[in-house]
């Protein structure tokens, strides 16, 4: 049986996950934004906790924490463990962990923050990105190059087209008028957006995406596109570089 996804709103415009495996009785938290409404959803599903995966040190994925974690394992970046929460299981790039009776592959997407991971659950088709690749966009540059960035959204590119893209914030709608403005004439962008529209005007979550989708309409994914770059009039322009300006555009739009 694949494993079950909830999908918590949490603070302004943060987003937990729940992942749960019905046979184990497994449950894995994905960031800690807020307690109360993960322990809410918990209770709802009537669940608890086994594993918590902090994706990187902002507040708004650990502060939520303390009261969650329990006997939960707790797992984060090795390189990050100095100035994450105590962590049960540090892990690196490349290292394959078992969460919720499912493999899971860690990669590193610095970027956003140093350090910051994502984890993959091939099986399942669940991919958790937090701040790195997110619906439409991507993080804001703290503390990594450009370069870094576009490295790690290649790696997450890499990864099958049905992958469910599990990000950390509602930021979709921004992120979609921002798209149209480097590809107005991206069709697959202009009916994504549609679709977009009508999902917030009922309230609802855009996330998770579809990592195929991302694919063809996001622009942080697309540096080395023909159709991106002559939209830019970068031709011919080193792919991190084209990175860089979308994302300087982005950071003032
Ligand atoms: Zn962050
Ligand atoms: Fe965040």
């Amino acid at each position: 049986m694949p494993l079950e996804l909830v999908t918590i709103p949490c603070l302004a415009d943060n987003y937990a996950f729940l992942v749960h495996n019905a046979d184990t009785g497994e449950t894995l938290l994905v960031d800690a934004p807020d307690a109360p409404p993960i322990q809410a959803a918990l209770d709802a599903q009537g669940w608890t906790l086994t594993d918590i995966l902090l994706t990187h040190h902002h507040w708004d994925h650990v502060d939520g924490l303390p009261p969650l974690r329990g006997s939960a394992r707790v797992i984060g970046a090795k390189a990050d463990a100095h100035r994450l929460p105590r962590l049960d299981l540090a892990v690196s790039e490349g290292d394959s962990v078992t969460i919720c009776g499912e493999n899971a592959a860690v990669f590193d997407v610095s970027g956003h923050t140093m350090n910051h991971i994502a984890v993959h659950f091939p099986t399942s088709a669940l991919l958790f990105s937090a701040d790195s690749l997110m619906a439409l966009g991507c993080g804001r540059l703290f503390e990594g190059t450009p370069a870094q960035m576009w490295d790690s959204m290649q790696k997450l590119r890499a990864l099958p087209d049905d992958t469910r893209l599990c990000s950390g914030h509602e930021y979709t709608e921004t992120n979609a008028r921002f798209a149209l403005t480097i590809e107005p004439d991206n069709a697959q962008l202009i009916s994504r957006i549609q679709t977009i529209t009508k999902t917030r005007a009922a309230g609802l979550p855009t996330v998770p995406s579809d990592l195929g989708v991302e694919k063809y309409t996001n622009p942080f994914l697309r540096a080395d596109h023909a159709a991106l770059q002559s939209a830019m009039g970068l031709t011919g322009t080193e792919p991190a570089d084209v990175f860089a300006a979308i994302r300087k555009k982005r950071d003032v739009f």
